[in-house]
């Protein structure tokens, strides 16, 4: 899945609208120590759903939102958009039940916002959604928080050294079936629930008190 576009405001060092038009098939960031290159992969990472604060450099999640500098205060909203390119897309690719793949739009554009204030949004195409419905849409395409989409400094040693467990997981979504390993595992977390309500009400017609 392709990278368009990625739009932030307010995130960390990014206080005003910037753009960045991935427009090659290769691109570089360069720029002295400390001017946000590693901000943009924290940006990408954060809009694609990351719900750990230190993966994103920071001790709390609000700690993306800009804190101000010498000239300006401090912003009460991140927003990151990332654009991808939808033609590349299943057509089983189907997040809040709208299918986004080859028969949808040719883009599509997962939004995330974080207000100070706590609340936070993600928006998928403008609707707004569930981070299950975004998590979802990024599943078994190797782009996600958790995929192999991002190597960042460190991540080879991580991968190279991580439990087989944690491992499998790569090559899981390499495969295209952690998605329907979520499904799975959503199924049988109902089957469980529905087994438990049923096995209680047949036991609260046993008991004595029912009778
Ligand atoms: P290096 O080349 O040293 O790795 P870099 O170009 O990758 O640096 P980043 O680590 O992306 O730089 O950016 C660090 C800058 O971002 C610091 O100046 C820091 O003050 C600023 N920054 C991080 N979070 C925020 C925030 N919430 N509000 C304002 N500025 C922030």
């Amino acid at each position: 899945m392709k990278i368009k576009k990625l739009e932030m405001v307010g995130f960390k060092s990014f206080v005003d609208r910037t753009i960045v038009h991935f427009d090659h098939d290769v691109m570089g960031i360069v720029g002295p120590n400390g001017c946000g290159k590693s901000n943009i992969v924290d940006a990408i990472r954060w809009c694609m759903g990351e719900q750990s604060a230190k993966h994103l450099r920071g001790r709390a999640m609000d700690d993306v939102i800009f804190a101000g500098s010498e000239s300006r205060g401090p912003t009460g909203m991140a927003e990151v958009s990332l654009t991808f390119d939808a033609r590349a897309l299943g057509q089983d690719v189907s997040p809040g039940g709208v299918p986004w793949g080859a028969v949808g739009p040719e883009e599509v554009v997962v939004t995330r916002r974080l207000y100070r204030a706590g609340d936070s949004e993600y928006l998928l195409n403008g609707v707004p959604s569930r981070l299950r419905d975004v998590v979802e849409f990024f599943l078994g395409t190797g782009v996600g928080s958790k995929a192999y989409a991002i190597i960042e400094q460190g991540r080879i040693g991580f991968i190279v050294s991580s439990r087989p467990d944690d491992r499998r997981g790569l090559f899981d979504e390499a495969a295209g079936i952690t998605k329907y390993k979520a499904k799975k595992r959503a199924a049988e977390v109902v089957l469980a629930t529905t087994s438990s309500v049923k096995h209680s009400k047949r036991a609260a017609k046993k008991s004595p008190k029912n009778k």
